[in-house]
């Protein structure tokens, strides 16, 4: 069988390396010149079960009222972006009504738990290192009510494998001692020992080569301009103006794939949502941090990733700009420096690298995979702020029903039917 996989980020990759197992011919298709160049490229780094619970939790809708127009707030929404993303913005809220949201946390708790399993069992082996790292990583709060609220939720994910610990603020510096400057700050903390970080874009420069060993096809810096169909079957890609036949295709083009299926009559809510980051030289901290850490308070994560540290953050809902807004990067400058204050003379530097990228988000903050109502066309998209931690699960996942065989966990809730 020959497949069609649409987008060489983590999504894409993923799914074209089982899809190889499963003995297919498979070719990636590629817009950028390498692997990895989009949302893959400088995430926050946390492969994290642990961090599993959908964005629009009870009380997002205040939340979002609250702070409008705010550039310091964590969820934006940038007026021009409004028009395109009302109905997606209905179901959104709507999802945030409590029983839906326990019910998309549960999804995303299982499939994280399954994820980290299958990126244990299947690509360890590999010839990778992408800056791996097994230290979990550590939640900290600065009020009793915040970890209160915390630990309701790791007890729920306790179900599908996440394992945790409480901590209170001794307990969190002695794990992390780059934490003492703010020790007193703290309420306390909850480690995740089972959570995983590493470098989202190395992974994916290095998967695609072990996928070229392989046997999988690459073509970069070539664009799917639509899909075609024949007799209710997607059959065909215009690639730069060429047609190019296949017999299963999967869209993992991220934030992008929305407008990909629609050449099929395909809707898929996914919006794009923008996220910061910043990737720093660590060698000039007094203390350099060792624990993934992500401050509830400040909505912040902060990666050690070998000799560089990931600050992450904030969402925003813009369009398709992936344009720096100075305010939104130096809100991010602040939130390092409010949780390693020792470290802000070390902060601005020649070689940080300031990043922005879109987040392909669904209304549920549940992942879209699987198959589509257009026989042969297939999905694995709207990981959203956690496309790392799935990856690996997803691809799986998405491969194994390619082929035609139940996957480990049923696929019937993260299909696109569910919309
Ligand atoms: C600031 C930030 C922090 C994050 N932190 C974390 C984290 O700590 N943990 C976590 O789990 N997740 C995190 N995420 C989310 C995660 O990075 C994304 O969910 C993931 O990268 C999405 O991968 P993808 O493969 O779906 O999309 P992408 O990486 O965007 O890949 C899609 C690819 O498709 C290509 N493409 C698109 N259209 C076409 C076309 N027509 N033809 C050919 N190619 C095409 C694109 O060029 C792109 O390379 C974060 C995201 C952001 C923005």
């Amino acid at each position: 069988m020959r497949c069609l996989v649409i987008g060489a980020g983590l999504l894409g990759l993923t799914t074209a390396w089982f899809l190889r197992q499963h003995g297919f011919e498979v070719t990636v298709v590629e817009r950028r010149g390498a692997p990895g160049e989009e949302t893959s490229f400088a995430n926050g780094g946390m492969l994290h079960a642990s961090q599993a619970s959908p964005w629009n939790e009870p009380g997002v809708l205040w939340q979002v009222l609250k702070t409008l127009g705010r550039e310091d707030s964590a969820l934006l929404i940038r007026a021009r972006a409004l028009p395109h993303m009302m109905p997606w913005a209905w179901s959104f809220f709507r999802n945030s009504r409590r029983a839906a949201y326990v019910e998309n946390l549960e999804k995303n708790a299982r499939l994280a738990d399954y994820s980290l399993a299958v990126m244990n069992e299947h690509f360890r082996a590999l010839p990778m290192s992408f800056d791996r790292a097994d230290r979990g990583t550590l939640k900290i709060y600065r009020s009793p009510a915040e970890l209160e609220v915390a630990r309701e939720v790791a007890l729920r994910c306790r179900d599908w494998n996440v394992s945790y610990n409480v901590l209170d603020a001794s307990a969190v510096v002695e794990l992390e001692p780059a934490l003492t400057p703010i020790g007193d700050q703290l309420s306390g903390g909850i480690h995740f020992p089972d959570d995983l970080s590493g470098d989202a874009q190395r992974f994916c420069v290095e998967l695609a080569s072990a996928c070229t060993s392989a046997g999988v096809q690459f073509e970069y810096n070539a664009t799917v301009e639509k899909l075609l169909s024949e007799r209710g079957r997607c059959h065909a890609a215009c690639i730069d103006g060429e047609l190019r036949y296949f017999d299963a295709c999967v869209i993992a083009a991220g934030s992008y794939s929305g407008a990909l299926a629609r050449s099929l009559g395909v809707k898929v809510p996914v919006q794009p949502v923008k996220g910061y980051s910043l990737t720093l030289p660590l060698e000039a901290w007094p203390v350099v941090p060792q624990v993934p850490v992500i401050d509830e308070h400040f909505h912040a994560a902060l990666c050690p990733l070998g000799k560089r540290m990931r600050v992450a953050g904030t969402a925003e809902f813009a369009g398709f700009d992936t344009s720096l807004t100075r305010s939104r990067i130096e809100n991010l400058y602040s939130l390092v420096a409010g949780v390693y204050p020792q470290a802000a003379v070390a902060l601005k530097h020649d070689k940080t690298i300031e990043w922005a990228g879109l987040r392909p988000m669904s209304p549920d903050g549940v992942g879209i995979m699987g198959p589509t109502r257009v026989a042969g066309l297939y999905l694995n998209t709207g990981h959203g702020h956690l496309g790392w931690t799935m990856a690996p699960g997803a691809g799986k996942l998405v491969a194994d029903c390619v082929a035609g065989q139940g996957g480990e966990i049923p696929l019937d809730d993260y299909q696109l039917t569910r919309f």
